[in-house]
């Protein structure tokens, strides 16, 4: 077969399925043993045959962190499993610009747990994430979010902004079922032991809830719903946010997995064409992945 056909013939093979989304996950710095959950969160998305996947890690804490630039820009979807928990790790100006860019101009950012302990100095990156935890987070940081009586309510009580009851199995509630990421997902499942972010602050601009978790005072908890899942809109960029994945045991939860990974599609390209699987969790039966 003469060369320019094959080339065609490979041209169109490659043309008729959708291209991979590229996928970056950044880490290097959490409070979170981030060496162990990367590589699962990796395997989640690549899992999905959707995705192709990077990973951007920083110096270690307490390092010059000037040398760190991951390019934002060649991916549809940022994911980061990083917090500068307890101060010196944050980025550079010139990262913190590229990354603010980046989104506003409609790249994809997804903050998994812990993430949205990070800068809590920097009013950019927490407008992006809507809300965040702890760092000296306090009302000055903006309001908690609340979900009572059918709707969500900015609660501008003074206060610390980030805290968790013990952590425990708990229910999701669903709180708006249309959304591409939370279609076909039950209405209420029980996600695997892990810890319930509750009094989250923040700018709190754009925020979409997604779902709530309910925060029982008998496990330490506030005794509000808090939200769990949420989207933000920031410029052009679309942002989920999820409060679950403490620990290994918490990503492999089929709960966090799929909604991580719908969170994720819908974030780089504004679909979700990932189906609900049948070992998803119900309403009082956990279920989690080896
Ligand atoms: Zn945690």
């Amino acid at each position: 077969m003469p060369i320019r056909l094959l080339s065609a013939l490979a041209f169109l093979a490659v043309s008729s399925s959708a291209a991979p989304i590229k996928a970056l996950i950044i880490d290097g710095q959490n409070n979170h043993n981030w060496r162990l959950t990367t590589p699962v969160l990796r395997k989640i998305l690549e899992d999905t045959g959707l995705f192709t996947v990077d990973v951007a890690t920083s110096p270690p804490k307490g390092e010059d962190m000037s040398s760190f630039h991951p390019r934002f820009q060649a991916y549809k979807v940022v994911i980061s499993n990083y917090s500068d928990f307890g101060g010196g790790g944050i980025w550079p100006p010139s990262t913190q610009q590229a990354f603010e860019d980046y989104v506003r101009r409609g790249g994809g950012f997804v903050t998994v747990h812990a993430a949205d302990n990070a800068f809590p100095m920097w009013l950019e990156y927490n407008r992006i994430i809507g809300v965040g935890g702890w760092g000296g987070r306090t009302e000055k940081s903006g309001p908690m979010l609340r979900f009572r009586n059918g709707a969500i309510v900015r609660d501008t009580t003074p206060g610390p902004g980030g805290h968790h009851g013990k952590p425990h199995p708990y229910q999701v509630t669903t709180r708006d079922p249309n959304h591409p990421i939370m279609k076909g997902l039950p209405p209420v499942w029980m996600h695997a032991r892990d810890e319930l972010y509750d009094s989250l602050r923040g700018p709190a601009e754009n925020v979409h809830v997604l779902a709530t978790a309910f925060s029982d005072k008998s496990t330490g908890g506030t005794g509000e719903h808090e939200p769990a899942l949420m989207t933000i809109s920031y410029g052009k960029g679309r942002v989920f946010h999820t409060i679950l994945g403490h620990d290994v045991d918490a990503i492999r939860c089929a709960g966090f997995i799929v909604t991580f990974a719908r969170g994720a599609e819908w974030a780089a390209t504004g679909k979700v064409t990932q189906s609900v699987p049948p070992d998803f969790p119900t309403k009082d039966q956990v279920s989690s992945r080896q």
